[in-house]
């Protein structure tokens, strides 16, 4: 096995079925376009969709999961409370997320920010994304912004105040999007990143892979200490 964070993307791996625009531009789905570049990056990469037993997330598979990748969109009903209470449990625990697009409105993302993660939306718009945080490490080896024909995602995004913000967006129609937060919630660190439409390459865009390679290397877990909790005696 690589010494790398050992990645899993899940994707709802509907749009690429139903829709052959969609298909031309993710002919192995979006988690196979993810799974791709990660691999040439030297990751360890499995991919699971919701359809699969599951939705392919099995114990084992979340048992030997450092970083998860989730995009969903139409379906985020059908993921099973069991897998969203598992997945939640891992994050907790130490499992970094790595939610991406309109993985805002997916169950586990709304069960870790506690909001309704809401938004506005209008196809078909230019973006950029501003780094703002130069110096973080989601953002090492990018330039000043990132230039995407995309979905526009607009203010106010209902989520609590990140620990970090990497990226704002500008798009064509004046709106802004904080599109780069950063969050840990127990020992596991999530990252939101805006792009990655389905009906826009931008998973193809070499800076929006390099955001998502250096996000699985944040996100993934370190040792850190062992905590202690419950009732408890004087040590002195
Ligand atoms: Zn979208």
């Amino acid at each position: 096995m690589a010494d790398g964070p050992h990645v899993t993307i899940w994707n709802e791996y509907r749009h690429e079925k139903s829709d052959e625009n969609v298909a031309e531009i993710y002919p192995q789905g979006i988690h196979g376009t993810l799974d791709a570049m990660l691999k040439e990056a030297g990751f360890e990469v499995r991919t699971a969709t919701l359809d699969e037993p599951e939705h392919g997330l099995p114990e084992e598979v979340l048992d030997t999961t450092d970083v998860l990748l989730w995009w969903g969109h139409v379906a985020h009903d059908e993921v099973s409370e069991e897998t969203v209470d598992k997945v939640h449990e891992r994050v907790l625990g130490g499992m970094g997320l790595i939610v991406l697009h309109s993985g805002h409105f997916s169950r586990i993302f709304k069960r870790l920010m506690g909001t309704t993660c809401d938004l506005k939306w209008r196809l078909d718009d230019t973006e950029r994304l501003w780094v703002v945080a130069p110096g973080h490490p989601i953002a090492e080896g990018l330039g000043e912004y990132i230039e995407l024909g995309e979905e526009m995602y607009g203010e106010p995004f209902d989520v609590p105040q990140p620990d970090e913000l990497v990226f704002v967006s500008h798009f064509g129609g004046g709106e802004v999007f904080r599109s780069g937060l950063c969050y840990r919630r127990g020992r596991g660190r999530v990252f939101y990143f805006r792009p990655g439409h389905e009906e826009n390459p931008s998973y193809h865009n070499p800076d929006v892979q390099l955001v998502i390679r250096n996000a699985v290397r944040w996100a993934a877990p370190t040792p850190g200490a062992a905590p202690v909790y419950g009732h408890y005696e004087p040590i002195d």
